[in-house]
């Protein structure tokens, strides 16, 4: 249940205890409290994988939420999401090009385009699909036979 960890640095053994550290997150600035192993000889600190996605997904939700709109910040929620550069270009309507200059910052982001990803990412945390079936509907193409159905 409490594993041992081992520092990496000197071997020490390393004790379990609820860490706060200041760091950036995509850019941005983040005040991150978390259980983590620390080693009681050099300070060496090390979080297990779960706590490590947990803390990406809040990140995640926070810039997604607030901001701040910027390449960095676009690339990371481009990255929880999962899609290829193709696929998310394609889904933005615009070249994949496009997509990599304004996460790299070579050319100013289109800041609709910072907000429709930041709805993904907010989808996707939630378990639905909203924007992403409002981007297909977009551009136009397929409409359904079926009635679109609204009961009172
Ligand atoms: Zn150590």
């Amino acid at each position: 249940m409490n594993p041992k960890y081992t520092c990496p640095k000197c071997k020490a053994s390393m004790s379990l205890t609820t860490l706060s550290k200041e760091y950036p997150i995509a850019g941005a600035a983040f005040a991150v409290t978390m259980p983590a192993y620390v080693c009681p000889e050099d300070g060496t600190w090390i979080v297990t994988n779960e706590v490590s996605q947990e803390i990406d997904r809040r990140a995640v939700r926070a810039i997604a939420t607030q901001g701040p709109a910027t390449g960095k910040t676009l690339r990371y929620m481009h990255g929880f999401l999962q899609l290829k550069g193709t696929e998310l270009a394609a889904m933005l309507g615009v070249a994949p090009e496009t997509l990599s200059r304004w996460e790299s910052e070579a050319m100013p982001l289109n800041p609709l385009a910072w907000v429709t990803v930041a709805a993904m990412v907010l989808d996707k945390l939630e378990g639905r699909a909203v924007t992403t079936k409002q981007l297909r509907a977009s551009v136009g193409g397929e409409r359904s036979a079926i009635p679109i159905e609204v009961r009172l």
